[in-house]
């Protein structure tokens, strides 16, 4: 990954939100929504519409690459949809009735209706009817895709976590029995669990109601955050967590549950037949018949996911990332131009630079705080917003031959210690961690 290495040089442009401001297109509801915007890490551009800007987008697409392992470990293979739907698919499936308002529609200059699709279910059917038969024997598939997915919210808020336009995973699942979907089924869910553990994030897996996508399997990735909309109950002895219904009690172990908010991250759904039949995506079986598609379909919302975890995790006042998604893994900061410290120590700031960043993980995924007029403590506490992982200070303990190692932690303020270089450079797998 290349990049920026002073902050100087960093497009973020930072603003302070007063207390019950109202802010162009937008209405501050949440606090990963008001810290990614004061902090400059996104931009409203319109209602429910953000620009990523550089530290975000840094973020995300490290979010982009565990997503993208996770489901190539399922078997997913990598494939890219145009944007736009036809819409008569959808009317075919009944859903352009059913989804209706929500949808982005648009006609080109020939009269031929589109749409901005909020998922590909259509348009996948549409393919594999397109290259039909597939042979059994080809069998199973799973396709996905990482794009850009739009939905005309009635109220878009709360940022990222209920956008108009966001980033997501979906891969579609065609199959020749129910049983073969269900093995897909049970892989991908095993493999999201990975991904969030992997994030070190509090996801519930609850069992749902399939709804308007049909099918006979389903389940939600929920994770606890004050700002969900979602409710769900989750059993304090045997963590089994299912969507509120009418008592209180754990379906598994009958101890009294607890209710909590949460926001909805990924989705599984066995389809059956739903979307294959009515567009004719068949495969040939082994007894030479043409039967249609068993299908299923997996998402996960990556722009919210990365909201999600910061909402999970940050304070009121401080960014706390899922420490492999954090923009950069480490800043250095020197002493303050003029100081005495700076006229000893200015020279080894380039050098802690270059011993960070010889660590493997860590490189270029470090950054200099190279506003040097500003006091160590003013830009330290910037970082501490930030949410760096690491922060490494030359300061007055340089004296003695000592950095100051300061590390962030999901809901606390920063933590130090000291070290000397020697031991930094001993310690790469603490700092690694
Ligand atoms: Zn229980």
């Amino acid at each position: 990954m290349g990049s920026i290495k002073y902050i100087s040089r960093l497009f973020q442009p930072t603003i302070t939100i007063p207390k019950n401001a109202k802010i162009k297109n937008t209405e501050i509801t949440c606090k990963s929504q008001k810290l990614l915007l004061e902090l400059g890490l996104v931009r409203p551009t319109s209602s429910g519409l953000l620009a990523l800007l550089p530290l975000a987008r840094r973020a995300i697409d490290k979010l982009e690459v565990l997503v993208r392992q996770s489901i190539e470990e399922a078997g997913g293979q990598r494939l890219s949809l145009p944007a736009l739907t036809p819409a008569h698919l959808w009317e075919k499936t009944g859903r352009l009735q059913d989804v209706g308002p929500e949808l982005v529609n648009l006609q080109d200059r020939h009269g031929h209706k589109y749409l901005l699709a909020p998922t590909h279910e259509e348009a996948v059917a549409d393919l594999l009817a397109d290259v039909a038969p597939l042979s059994y024997k080809q069998l199973p598939l799973l396709l996905y895709q990482i794009s850009n997915k739009y939905r005309d919210e009635h109220r878009p808020k709360h940022g990222l976590l209920r956008a108009r336009e966001f980033l997501m995973l979906d891969a579609y699942g065609a199959h020749a029995h129910e049983q073969c979907a269900r093995d897909i089924y049970r892989k991908v869910g095993e493999a999201y669990s990975k991904l969030f553990d992997a994030l070190h994030l509090p996801v519930y897996r609850v069992e749902a109601p399939s709804g308007d996508m049909g099918g006979s399997l389903s389940h939600e990735w929920q994770v606890c955050a004050r700002a969900g909309e979602d409710l769900i109950e989750i059993c304090p002895s045997c963590s089994h967590a299912a969507i509120p219904s009418q008592g209180k009690q754990c379906s598994r172990c009958g101890s009294e549950t607890d209710t909590h908010s949460c926001i909805e991250v990924g989705h599984t759904f066995i389809l059956g037949t739903k979307y294959s039949e009515p567009l004719k995506a068949q495969f040939t079986s082994s007894s030479g018949v043409s039967e249609p598609l068993i299908m299923s379909c997996y998402g996960i919302g990556i722009t919210r996911l990365l909201a999600a975890s910061l909402e999970a995790l940050s304070t009121d006042t401080c960014l706390r990332w899922p420490r492999p998604i954090a923009p950069y893994s480490a800043i250095i900061i020197g002493p303050k131009e003029g100081s005495k410290e700076w006229l000893s120590h200015a020279d080894s700031i380039e050098q802690v630079y270059h011993q960070l960043d010889s660590i493997p993980s860590l490189r270029g995924d470090v950054i200099i705080d190279d506003r040097h007029n500003m006091t160590i403590g003013k830009r330290l506490m910037m970082a501490d917003r930030l949410g760096f992982p690491l922060a490494v200070v030359l300061g007055k303990s340089m004296y003695s031959g000592q950095v100051e190692v300061y590390r962030s932690t999901p809901g606390r303020q920063f933590e130090s210690q000291l070290m000397t270089l020697q031991q930094m450079n001993e310690e790469r797998t603490a700092i690694n961690n």
